[in-house]
């Protein structure tokens, strides 16, 4: 199975990684506009394969898209990443034109792969990609709810201290500070609600940190993370390669469910060989509804800023 990532930088690199350490792909090819980049970053994992017990060959490339042929996903993290004090909503005038240019350029010569959309704001892109590519629903998949949701059970644990993988938790909506619907309610604790054992307080503080997670490490770092991201884009690649058709939150285009239509935006979808297989209809309460709509409403109007750019 081959992956082409588009985009050499932290999270590409560190997608590339995880990809070949637990052996998700065959072949992974790194493509960068920067000259040497990909070439550099693909050299250096190679050398860490017999140390690593990896056999996945990678390989870089400046630019240059025959060499992504074939390519059964692709994940696209080009663009610019936020910096301190900075939203993932205002990096849309630059990665918009990104996007839109490479996702022509992957189905140039990978007609039938599955996009994996990162570049933020993530649930505007997807969109973008969507649009732009006439591709059917299924196979444009937007990363966010991924890694928010593993935020979001870190952040538990810590709160609970209890062992990260323990804890069962997702988060929805759309993949910006304040669009992101932590769903404390359904979080669980091996299957005991987690507030059986945490205050509401807590609980909405372990909300709030979830939410600013992406701008807490941004303000540590200087630029957006990079290790969660790229094994968060990791799961979801391996869901897609190896058919487990896990439950991932995505944002993926709505045409009711949700009571929602004409967005993508981060639902619960089994994530399989074909991409998106479904979306799960779990029951939200009337506060989680409101949320979702208010969510829905910032993306719309991040997509409507899109169409003023375009
Ligand atoms: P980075 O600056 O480290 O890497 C981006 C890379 O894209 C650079 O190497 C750059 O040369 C390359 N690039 C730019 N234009 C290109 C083009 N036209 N073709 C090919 N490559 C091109 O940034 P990063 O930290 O890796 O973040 C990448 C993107 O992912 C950002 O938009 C960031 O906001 C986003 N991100 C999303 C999530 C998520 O959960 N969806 C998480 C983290 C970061």
């Amino acid at each position: 199975m081959k992956v082409t990532i588009v985009g050499a930088g932290n999270v590409g690199a560190s997608c590339a990684e995880y990809i070949a350490q637990k052996r998700i792909a065959s072949e992974v090819v790194l493509l960068d506009i920067k000259k040497g980049i990909a070439e550099g970053k693909a050299l250096d994992l190679t050398q860490t394969a017999t140390t690593l017990g990896f056999n996945t060959t990678i390989k870089g490339v400046t630019n240059d898209y025959s060499l992504t042929s074939g390519s059964d996903v692709v994940v696209i993290t080009s663009g610019v990443p936020r910096k301190p004090g900075m939203t993932r909503e205002e990096l849309i005038d630059i990665n918009a034109g990104i996007v839109q240019e490479v996702s022509s350029s992957i189905l140039e010569y990978s007609p039938d792969t599955i996009i994996v959309v990162v570049s933020n704001p993530m649930d505007t892109m997807t969109y973008l990609a969507l649009q732009s590519s006439g591709l059917s629903k299924n196979r444009i998949i937007g990363m966010g709810g991924a890694l928010d949701s593993s935020r979001f059970k870190s952040y538990l644990s810590i709160a609970l201290n209890k062992p990260a993988n323990d804890i069962q938790g997702m988060v929805i909506g759309g993949h910006g500070d304040t669009t992101m619907i932590p769903l404390t309610r359904l979080a669980s604790y091996n299957g005991a609600p987690v507030s059986q054992y945490l205050d509401e307080k807590t609980l909405d503080k372990v909300a709030a940190d979830t939410m600013i997670g992406g701008a807490t490490l941004t303000k540590l770092l200087g630029t957006s993370a990079w290790y969660a991201p790229g094994a968060s884009v990791s799961y979801l690649v391996d869901s897609i390669l190896n058919n487990h058709k896990r439950m991932i939150p995505c944002s993926v285009l709505l045409e009711g469910e949700y009571g929602l239509k004409d967005i993508c935006i981060g639902v619960p979808c089994i994530i399989g060989s074909k991409g998106v297989e479904s979306i799960v209809d779990i029951k939200l309460n009337e506060k989680e509804k409101q949320q979702m709509i208010e969510s829905a409403n910032k993306v719309t109007a991040m997509n409507t800023t899109l169409k003023g750019i375009l």
